[in-house]
């Protein structure tokens, strides 16, 4: 059976094009980038185009991006990193509904006297910015606020943001783990100061992250150890992993407007005939400032895992609630925030589409949901009819 997979928010395939360009990195150029011979001089230059083609996707310079091993690290340095570097500084803003790797890192801060202010999101998961400028004051370190979220696919006016963030002695970041290389961004024209991405969710390997560091932003290193990154994050270089990112990103760079086209399409084809043809079910999340890629639905009265392991049996991924934090029964933090119901939230499934997905994939996919939902519902001991 033919996997279909509609999970590209949890991770993607890596490319082709990525995988070729990683490949001498194994056997071939395996040497130190840090060594003082030619065979390990070449690899640093390596490191140097990966660099210059994630610059150039998010319109940056190169000296401002830091390798990570992942979106969590690159979140984790941002966080702590910025605290460690404003110690009379014991305010942090963030939302509600940030990734786990923003939210834990920022909710144990209140374990070490820092002030956390979680700002909530309304019905279709949209921020309340009025309630960002009142809680900025001079005690304010960090506002820290994702990009895209990686359950619903909204996606916040950070422009907007950083324009109240702007000259308040605070720093900006954002995690825009879900937004990179699936819309346009340009950080020449924002005054975002720090940016955190993650390889595997736009077709490099696992393993490997960055951080965008504007010039001039202050950020105590993390990870101590070695020289590496200018001595901003030690560590001997994922160099393959490092060097997928940087195709990756080339490859986001020449496409992401026909990609986003056609991934565009097809979500909107499953969505709106899911919605049409399954009874009671609703979309979560503000429907026009949305990824393009991504679909959030509830089922009322029936289980997400229900939903998910039945479409398993057809070979179809998708997700209920986040990835991450799948595994656990607790509805969606993302969706309560929210305020959608109980019944709604624990029924909800994630359909997060890719650049490989095709038509027939959707079609498919299609005529399975209605006979699904239809088949729990009449198990479902919330059905009375
Ligand atoms: N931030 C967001 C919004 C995410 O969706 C994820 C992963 O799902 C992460 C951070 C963590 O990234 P990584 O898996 O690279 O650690």
């Amino acid at each position: 059976m033919k996997t279909i997979y509609f999970d590209n928010n949890a991770t993607t395939k890596a490319a082709e094009e990525v995988l070729e360009e990683m490949r001498p990195l194994f056997c071939e150029l395996y040497g130190n980038p840090s060594s003082m011979h030619t065979f390990g001089g070449q690899i640093s230059r390596k490191i140097r185009q990966a660099r210059e083609q994630v610059a150039n996707l998010l319109g940056c310079e190169p000296s401002e991006i830091i390798f990570t091993s992942c979106g969590t690290e690159s979140n984790n340095t941002a966080v702590k990193g910025t605290l460690a570097a404003a110690p009379d500084k014991r305010k942090v803003i963030t939302t509600r509904v940030e990734h786990p790797a923003v939210l834990s890192v920022c909710r144990d801060l209140e374990n070490h006297g820092y002030t956390v202010m979680e700002l909530g999101v309304d019905k279709e998961g949209r921020l309340d910015i009025a309630e960002l400028e009142e809680q900025i004051d001079d005690d304010t370190a960090l506002v820290t606020i994702m990009y895209a979220n990686n359950e619903t696919g909204v996606v916040f006016p950070i422009d907007k943001i950083t324009e109240l963030v702007a000259g308040r002695g605070v720093v900006f970041h954002t995690d825009a783990v879900q937004a990179i290389g699936k819309i346009p961004l340009n950080l020449s024209k924002s005054s975002i100061d720090l940016l955190s991405l993650s390889g595997h969710k736009l077709h490099a390997p696992k393993g490997v992250g960055a951080l965008y560091v504007r010039k001039g932003t202050r950020l105590s290193p993390f990870m101590l150890g070695g020289h590496q990154e200018a001595g901003r994050r030690a560590g001997t270089e994922n160099v393959p992993g490092i060097v997928g990112l940087g195709k990756a990103c080339e490859l986001a760079a020449k496409n992401i407007n026909e990609e986003n086209e056609k991934v565009k399409y097809l979500r909107d084809k499953l969505e709106n005939a899911i919605l049409q043809k399954c009874p009671q079910c609703r979309l979560n999340g503000d429907k026009e400032n949305r990824l393009p890629n991504t679909t959030n639905i509830s089922f009322e009265y029936i289980e997400g895992e229900a939903i998910l392991l039945m479409l398993d049996k057809f070979g179809i991924c998708a997700s209920s609630g986040s990835a991450c934090t799948s595994g656990s029964l607790e509805p969606s933090h993302v969706l309560r925030a929210m305020g959608v119901p109980f019944t709604a939230a624990h029924g909800s499934i994630r359909f997060s589409l890719s650049r490989y997905n095709t038509e027939k994939e959707v079609d498919y996919t299609v005529e399975k949901m209605p006979e699904i939902v239809n088949k729990l519902r009449k198990l479902s001991p919330f059905v009375t009819e």
